[in-house]
């Protein structure tokens, strides 16, 4: 029986791809080809004569966006934040025009990253404002759970795998993913347990975070191509970290008290500004300091890495009606546009909207509830309206959501044969 021949890099027999090359007793499958070309050259160069420019290449002076400019275009994906938007706009602005200064090897005056920190309750934007920066931008761009990576040797991502992913969605070109943006979430979860600093020091997360801060202030980074834990015997791809911004967002809960402690703490007695607890923890986080976080239980240095901070707002009633209708890719305007597949109009009363933002802030998921009410009040009528020849109209009224009605629908008049 002839011996079955396999591909000496990935073990895949030559009947499970559709090329097997040989050279001698060596053979490499196609996949395998395919794969070392993109981490030689980034998907762009596949093609045959093509020149080779990648995006890593580009130059950044020119397509710098101005802040306001950037905000704008921010404002037609994103509700209110305001804030946030400004602190990112800027941020992101300076760190292009510091890329431009290192390419064009200005050496006077060193300009340092200004990676972002943002605050805010879940469910109020932070992701998204990341990823329609990098959409604006046109850079790659990778999501991390700050919870997921531990320390070497423990069970579960090394901190390079948030490289691999960014390298992954630059689809293996490294120059493109070294100018990337990673937002890191969650990072608030792998902070030094506060409430027992002083005593006994609860270091749990510290490793992590020490990984992380290498990362955050720039080094060259061995990241394994498969990704998963690291192995002597492995080829790395070597990222450098110094250009790539690094967003990190929390939700930080309890760090309200730590603020408000510091700031009415000379303010009790008589005399002292009479406003109620709600209020101060709610208008806290606008006034934190690097100090606060540390308390908090983030390592002095990373906090010094995490030059802009800002904080978003609890999203209120109108606003996540707002979220509902208005960005390009707003809620109600996707499922019309799914209805309007089987030429079904949706129509939404001003007070069902109403209610769904209510229903929302109930659950106190912020905008990331508001999809599964939608679900719930719709999942009906989206599943028998198709399959009726005459139905023309669904309106989802307020007692809908209050009460768990379902959906008026309004049909086709009956056409008349003569
Ligand atoms: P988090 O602050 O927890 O990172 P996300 O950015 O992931 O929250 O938001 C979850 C979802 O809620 C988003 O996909 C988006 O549809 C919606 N959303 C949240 N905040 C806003 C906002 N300010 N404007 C528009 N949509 C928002």
């Amino acid at each position: 029986m002839a011996e079955d021949k396999r591909c000496n890099f990935c073990g895949k027999s030559a009947e499970d791809v559709t090329s097997l090359f040989s050279a001698g007793n060596t053979n490499i499958c196609d996949e395998c080809v395919s794969y070392c070309f993109k981490m030689m050259y980034g998907s762009q160069h596949i093609q045959q004569g093509q020149k080779r420019v990648s995006s890593g290449d580009i130059n950044f002076k020119n397509k710098l966006i101005k802040p306001t400019q950037l905000k704008a275009t921010l404002d037609e994906y994103v509700i209110g934040q305001d804030n946030a938007k400004i602190a990112l706009a800027v941020s992101v602005y300076n760190h292009y025009k510091r890329i431009a200064a290192i390419e064009e090897n200005s050496k006077d005056v060193e300009i340092q990253k200004s990676n972002v920190l943002l605050l805010g309750p879940t469910g109020t934007g932070k992701t998204l404002l990341a990823q329609t920066l990098a959409k604006i931008l046109d850079v790659p761009f990778a999501i991390a759970d700050a919870t997921t990576i531990t320390e070497a040797g423990y069970v579960g991502d090394d901190v390079e795998n948030v490289l691999l992913r960014l390298v992954q969605a630059a689809d293996y070109n490294i120059k493109s993913a070294e100018r990337g943006i990673v937002y890191i979430d969650e990072i608030d979860k792998i902070g030094r347990k506060s409430e027992n600093t002083s005593l006994t020091r609860d270091v749990s997360g510290e490793g992590v975070q020490q990984a992380l801060l290498k990362i955050i202030e720039g080094t060259v980074s061995n990241v394994p191509p498969q990704g998963g834990r690291k192995h002597p015997s492995q080829e790395y791809l070597q990222v450098n970290t110094k250009n790539i911004l690094f967003i990190c967002g929390g939700a930080f809960d309890g760090l309200e008290k730590i603020i408000t402690k510091r700031m009415y703490a000379s303010a009790i007695g008589f005399g002292a500004n009479i406003t109620t607890e709600k209020e101060r923890d709610e208008n806290a986080f606008a006034h934190v300091t690097p100090h606060d976080l540390v308390k908090y239980g983030l390592v002095p240095e990373l906090v010094g890495r995490l030059p802009i901070i800002t904080a978003l707002n609890q999203l209120d009633e109108s606003a996540l009606v707002q979220i509902l209708t208005k960005p390009r890719n707003a809620l109600v305007k996707q499922y019309k546009k799914l209805l309007a597949y089987d030429d079904i109009k949706l129509e939404f009363s001003d007070d069902a909207l109403v209610e769904v933002a209510q229903k929302a802030i109930e659950q106190k998921t912020g905008a990331r509830g508001l999809r599964a009410i939608l679900d719930t009040v719709l999942m009906k009528v989206m599943f028998e309206a198709p399959s009726e020849k005459d139905v023309e109209t669904i309106v989802v009224s307020a007692d809908n959501l209050k009460n768990g009605t379902e959906p008026e629908i309004i049909r086709k008049k009956q056409e008349r044969f003569a």
